[in-house]
């Protein structure tokens, strides 16, 4: 099964992208961890990505569709894939055409408020790096090192709400574009309710392909 799943920061896509991959053994596929992973190569390709990405640029489509390609052809992928961030615009879901066919396209929704709630809650070890929410740690230290937890600028209220912008702008387009394939879902409740949800359409989904 092919998936692209669809889903703002903070929407919970991310948890349910790691609940799909355990229940219907589905490489997931990031394009944040695919750069990460391809700076650590030495080919022609790795050595292009690193230094669009020194120089500081935005790598470009075509590289990322690259990128893409090489990774859903590899014998993990067979059985089907799970792409989370990707494509993000048009010109990349034109791309992905060409590379290979999507089953279905699931979007989880869940409100701006709730979004920008949940994510101002966060709190940030800038020792460790550990990740808290201030509804567990009402002290906001570190239970691991003992240093206080400072918010990230991008979980401050007026940073979330522009990315939420952002991710508004470049996705109504793709909403669009996957029409016929769209699964919305929202993520109001629990994510194992969400997750139920998923799986029961998935599942059909299995089953009539
Ligand atoms: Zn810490």
């Amino acid at each position: 099964m092919k998936i692209i799943l669809l889903g703002a920061p903070g929407s919970g896509k991310g948890t349910l992208a790691k609940k799909i991959t355990s229940e219907f053994d589905l490489p997931q596929i990031s394009t944040g961890d695919l750069f990460r992973a391809i700076v650590k190569e030495n080919t022609p390709l790795a050595r292009k990505v690193k230094q669009i990405m020194e120089s500081g640029a935005l790598v470009p489509d075509e590289v990322t569709v690259e990128i893409v390609k090489e990774r859903i052809n590899k014998p993990d992928c067979q059985k089907g894939f799970i792409l989370d961030g990707f494509p993000r615009t048009i010109a990349q879901a034109k791309a992905l055409q060409n590379i290979s066919s999507i089953d279905t396209v699931i979007l989880v929704e869940l409100s701006k408020e709730t979004i920008i709630n949940r994510l101002s809650a966060r709190r940030t070890c800038p020792n460790c790096g550990e990740i808290y929410s201030i509804f567990d740690n009402k002290d906001e230290i570190c239970s691991k090192c003992s240093t206080k937890l400072i918010q990230r600028d991008d979980d401050k209220p007026d940073t979330i709400r522009h990315r939420l912008e952002v991710y508004d702008e470049n996705t109504a387009p793709l909403i669009n574009f996957y029409s016929d394939k769209l699964f919305k879902v929202s993520n109001d409740g629990k994510p194992e309710e969400t997750f139920e949800i998923v799986k029961t359409f998935l599942k059909n989904l299995e089953a009539k392909n």
